[in-house]
C-alpha cells in the first residue's frame, strides 16, 4: 500500500464539484484516509508551493489557491502516487485525455481542479503539511 496527498482546488470546490470528484476517487478504488476542508492563507499557499517560488506563475497560483475553500485528502491504494496522477491527467486540462479529472473539471493550466503529489518524498512532506498523526487512520 502507498499513500498520496490530494487537493480538490478552490475552482472545483467553488463550482460544487467536491461530491463528483470524491465519487470518482472512491470508484477508482482509493481509500480516503483523511479529509478536511481548508481555507489557505496566501502565506500557507506559498509554503505549500515553495518549490515553485521562482516560477512566473507563483504569484497567481498562490492567489488562486488562497481564494476560497479547498479539500485536502490522504488517499491510499497500491501505487497511489502514480495512480492518482493518472486519474487527474496532466497539468494542462487542454492536454488531458478524456475521462481524466483535469480534462473533465479543469478550466485552465492554473485552474486545473486537483493536486497530487509527484513522488514518495513530496507525498510525505505534503501529508505532514496538513495532517497530524492522530488525524490519519
Ligand atoms: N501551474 C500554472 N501554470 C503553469 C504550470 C503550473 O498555473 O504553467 C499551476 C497549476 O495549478 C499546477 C501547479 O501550478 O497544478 C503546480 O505546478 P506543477 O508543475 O507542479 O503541476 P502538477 O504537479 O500540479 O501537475
Ligand atoms: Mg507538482
Amino acid at each position: 500500500m502507498e499513500r498520496t496527498f490530494a487537493i480538490i482546488k478552490p475552482d472545483a470546490v467553488g463550482r460544487r464539484l467536491t461530491g463528483p470528484i470524491v465519487g470518482r476517487i472512491e470508484q477508482a478504488g482509493f481509500t480516503i484516509q483523511a479529509l478536511r476542508l481548508v481555507r489557505l492563507t496566501k502565506r500557507e499557499a506559498e509554503g505549500f508551493y515553495a518549490v515553485h517560488r521562482d516560477k512566473p506563475f507563483f504569484g497567481s497560483l498562490t492567489d488562486f489557491m488562497s481564494s476560497g475553500p479547498a479539500v485536502v485528502m490522504v488517499l491510499e491504494s497500491p501505487d497511489a502516487i502514480a495512480k492518482w496522477r493518472a486519474l487527474m491527467g496532466p497539468t494542462d486540462p487542454g492536454k488531458a485525455a478524456p475521462g481524466t479529472l483535469r480534462r473533465e473539471f479543469g478550466t485552465s493550466i492554473e485552474r486545473n481542479a486537483t493536486h497530487g503529489s509527484d513522488a514518495p518524498e513530496t507525498a510525505a512532506y505534503e501529508i505532514g503539511y496538513f495532517f497530524r498523526g492522530m488525524e490519519l487512520l
